[in-house]
């Protein structure tokens, strides 16, 4: 049986995945199978509270082998690996979950509760996470796979919860979420940045934990919502074991997601066209200098097979805007973002530089051979010619200027990622050059 859910918070308070230990809590009586599931959808949704994710969950009576993933309330939390074919009454679980929802669900909120026993098509996670989906194309799913679901609000939860529920991973990574005791929620949150620092460096298969060269820890969130910290990585174990590391206040509880966190999933390659609020890889050329415009934000022009798109770098993305003021007409990029009509731009979250143009810089004249003298400009792209003996010559001499940008892949500072892309330490790769604000 699986249980999916979203929208339940607004940046005033909660958050889904807190619902999901409430859920599993009051769930006991039966086992978990699998981890629990974080699944990030497309994150240029408009009406989005902050992270576009939904919570997936499934329960039955577990065989095989099981894994320690949790403390809730001071209970060890296991997860089986598969369940038998024992039929439970779903109809008895909603009644069981339906207050638990409405109790931590902002009353502006539009959750959707979603119980089934059968995923949705694929095709809807895909769907989900790369593009904007309707009502009406969720309802016809939900009504064919026969779920049960409850709502609250115009019930638009129903969207994620589908789409989280189609997810079969790929590519897969973990996250711990550690939340904070109750009467702390909305205070500020206090931990040791040293401890995250170790912690970072000693579990090389975590990430987007800490900056190093700001010294800014990423784990931790601003909000008002229940989450402590967050330790994401490629390994069960490890995200557990770093988590032991970390000093912090008291820890309420926590739990181990699996997510599809830092893997590309939302973003399209080899697209017919572009459409708004969908996210892409696309190949250009330089055709513009960076511009700059207020509020610190830095756009450049490239030529791609879609025609001339302007490329956007955000303030937020700090020295991630220094590689746009470095780069020239001719070098030839390859940019990963979210493609939005209103301003008509690019918004990068990931850019690899394929080549880099040399750039000449004329000294001066060509120098006559024969007479030695300085030759003149015979007209605009015509090249020189030497006043006494009339011999021509075609270009002017020139200095290669240094390019301080070199070939390979940048990203944003680990606190203005999003948390579907891919961070390069996963892609196996490391930027190439840092640039430093003075
Ligand atoms: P948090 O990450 O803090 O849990 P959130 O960012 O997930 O919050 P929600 O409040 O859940 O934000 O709002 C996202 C809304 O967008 C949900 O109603 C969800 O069903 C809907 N949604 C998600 N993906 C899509 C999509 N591809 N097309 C249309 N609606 C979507």
């Amino acid at each position: 049986m699986f249980v999916a859910v979203d929208d339940t918070d607004s940046v005033r308070g909660n958050c889904t995945t807190f619902l999901a230990t409430e859920i599993i809590k009051e769930l006991s009586d039966l086992d978990l199978i699998g981890c629990p599931r974080l699944v990030r959808l497309n994150p240029a949704v408009p009406w989005k509270t902050r992270g576009n994710g939904s919570l997936v969950m499934k329960f039955g009576h577990g065989v095989g082998k099981k894994r320690f993933i949790g403390m809730v309330d001071d209970k060890e939390f296991y997860c089986y690996d598969d369940s038998d074919n024992y039929e439970l009454d779903y109809r008895s679980i909603m009644k069981r979950l339906i207050p638990i929802t409405e109790k931590y669900c902002e009353s502006d909120a539009n959750a959707g509760l979603l119980i089934s026993s059968q995923r949705p098509d694929v095709s809807f996670y895909k769907r989900g996470v790369t593009t904007i989906l309707s009502r009406e194309e969720i309802d016809r799913e939900i009504d064919r796979i026969g779920a049960l679901t409850y709502t609250t609000g115009n019930g638009r939860g129903l969207i994620g919860a589908t789409c989280g529920l189609a997810w079969i991973p790929e590519d897969i990574t973990f996250e711990l979420l550690a939340y904070r005791e109750r009467e702390r929620w909305g205070t500020k949150r206090q931990y040791d940045p040293t401890s995250i620092k170790k912690m970072d460096s000693k579990f090389p298969t975590t990430f987007n934990n800490w900056e190093d060269r700001t010294g800014k820890v990423a784990i931790v969130p601003s909000t008002p919502c229940p989450v402590l910290y967050g330790i994401r990585g490629d390994v069960l174990r490890d995200v557990i074991d770093a988590a032991n590391i970390v000093k912090t206040e008291k820890i309420y509880r926590w739990l181990v997601f699996l997510t599809n966190q830092g893997t590309d999933d939302h973003v399209i390659r080899d697209a017919k066209e572009l459409v708004s609020n969908r996210s892409y890889f696309i190949g250009g050329k330089v055709v513009s200098k960076a511009n700059h415009i207020r509020g610190g934000h830095t756009f450049i022009g490239i030529s791609t097979k879609y025609g001339v798109i302007t490329c956007g770098a955000y303030e937020p993305s700090k020295e991630f805007r220094f590689v746009f003021d470095q780069l020239i007409p001719d070098d030839e990029i390859e940019v990963v973002g979210e493609f939005r009509e209103y301003p008509r731009t690019l918004n990068v979250e990931k850019l690899h530089v394929v080549s880099v143009v040399r750039c000449a810089e004329k000294i001066s004249n060509p120098i006559c051979p024969i007479c030695e003298k300085k030759m003149n400009s015979i007209g605009r792209g015509q090249g020189y010619r030497c006043k006494t003996c009339h011999t021509k010559e075609k270009s002017a001499v020139v200095q290669y200027r240094s390019r301080w940008i070199v070939p390979g892949w940048y990203e944003p500072p680990v606190c203005s990622r999003r948390h579907l892309s891919k961070p390069l330490k996963r892609m196996g790769l490391e930027q190439p050059i840092e640039f430093i604000k003075r």
